[in-house]
């Protein structure tokens, strides 16, 4: 599908083990950017985009073929649900019933549970939309797969821009109440080689919220004020991330929680991330109340990456814009709970551009 406004292609990605057919789409803008979208994961594989010189680089983390993310990832890329983030010991109790979650990551449930949105073929349908490129990718998720309630339909339309952003709007509705966060779990790297130390971060929020030794947030919400945590003006990723401070030794880093100054629901910029070696910048908007900034502090240099590139620890962050984590169980959080014949409508715009 071609227009003046870009164009979108499929192409074949494989299969899954038990056999089911998945696509990866180009996407490209006006601008010669290019966004690689597999309908496996809902996974942004690639996004190759300017630096100063105009010269075309992948500032994202992934893999080279299917095979590489069946073997299993730290999330790259991929849509997040049903419910992004932790939930503490994977239980939470909704109209009276408790209901128990597997629990995937020390004593908690993580992004979904066992086979969350990020490990299910989505169907895809591509179109060119006056703003661009579009992939929309939709999904039913049955009443009490992975112990959530409800059969949730989720939709996730990706448009490439014509300002080089890939914006991601989700759409949910469920038959039961039931808990939706969802989000895209991107791992960037700017300068496209080695750690993410030198980015510059901007972080659009005054409190975190602060976590156990488990990452699961104790309620509080803490000033970043005085702390490494605040990034209300640009500092590089790297300057305190070794501070003696309890909070960063939790995480290995930062793999926090932001409760950002705007108003709910409303989009706005989160977040601002420059890399000075290639002049490209990311900004991060979103409609959400929170965003989990994680310095890639668990990649272990096991994952064999694009072009062989095996990933060490923080050579990628993500900025992934969400409710906050656990909020099920902390009613002083902005709620993740959908009711039956609501909507849950969340918007996320990945933005890149160039500084001198
Ligand atoms: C979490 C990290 C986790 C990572 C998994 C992030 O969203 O905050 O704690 O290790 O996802 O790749």
């Amino acid at each position: 599908m071609t227009t003046s406004k870009g164009d979108i292609s499929k192409m074949s990605f494989g299969r899954t083990g038990d056999g089911t057919p998945v696509d990866i789409y180009t996407l490209r803008n006006a601008n010669g950017v290019e966004a690689r979208i597999t309908n496996y994961g809902g996974i942004l594989a690639s996004w190759k985009v300017p630096d100063r010189q105009g010269k075309l680089g992948d500032v994202v983390l992934g893999c080279d073929t299917l095979e590489g993310y069946l073997k299993g990832t730290a999330y790259f890329g991929c849509i997040v649900g049903r419910c992004a983030n932790r939930i503490a010991k994977g239980r939470f109790t909704l109209n009276g019933v408790a209901r128990q979650l597997a629990v995937n990551n020390g004593p908690n449930s993580l992004h979904g549970g066992l086979r969350g949105f990020d490990k299910v073929v989505w169907q895809a349908a591509p179109s060119a939309t006056p703003d661009g490129p579009a992939l929309e990718l939709s999904y039913l998720s049955k009443d009490g797969e992975e112990g959530y309630p409800g059969n949730l339909h989720v939709k996730a339309l990706h448009t490439l821009t014509r300002d080089n952003g890939v914006r991601i709007e989700f759409t949910a509705s469920t038959d039961q109440d039931t808990v939706v966060n969802l989000t895209n779990h991107s791992y960037f790297n700017l300068a496209g080689k080695g750690d993410v130390l030198g980015h510059s971060v901007q972080i659009n929020g005054d409190q975190i919220t602060p976590v156990d030794g488990t990452l699961i947030p104790t309620g509080e919400l803490r000033p970043v004020e005085g702390t490494p945590f605040d990034f209300r003006r640009p500092a590089l990723i790297g300057a305190r991330i070794e501070d003696n401070d309890e909070q960063l030794r939790f995480g290995g880093g930062y793999d926090h929680n932001w409760v950002l100054g705007k108003p709910l629901n409303k989009l706005g910029v989160m977040a601002r991330v420059a890399e000075p070696a290639s002049g490209r910048v990311l900004e991060v908007l979103g409609t959400q109340p929170g965003v989990q900034f994680y310095t890639g502090n668990f990649l272990d240099g096991t994952i064999r990456g694009k072009g062989g590139w095996v990933y060490q620890r923080r050579e990628g962050f993500c900025l992934e814009p969400q409710h906050f984590p656990d909020a099920v169980n902390h009613p002083n959080f902005p709620t993740t709970v959908l009711r039956a014949g609501g909507t849950y409508r969340q918007t996320i715009i990945f933005r890149f551009s160039t500084e001198k």
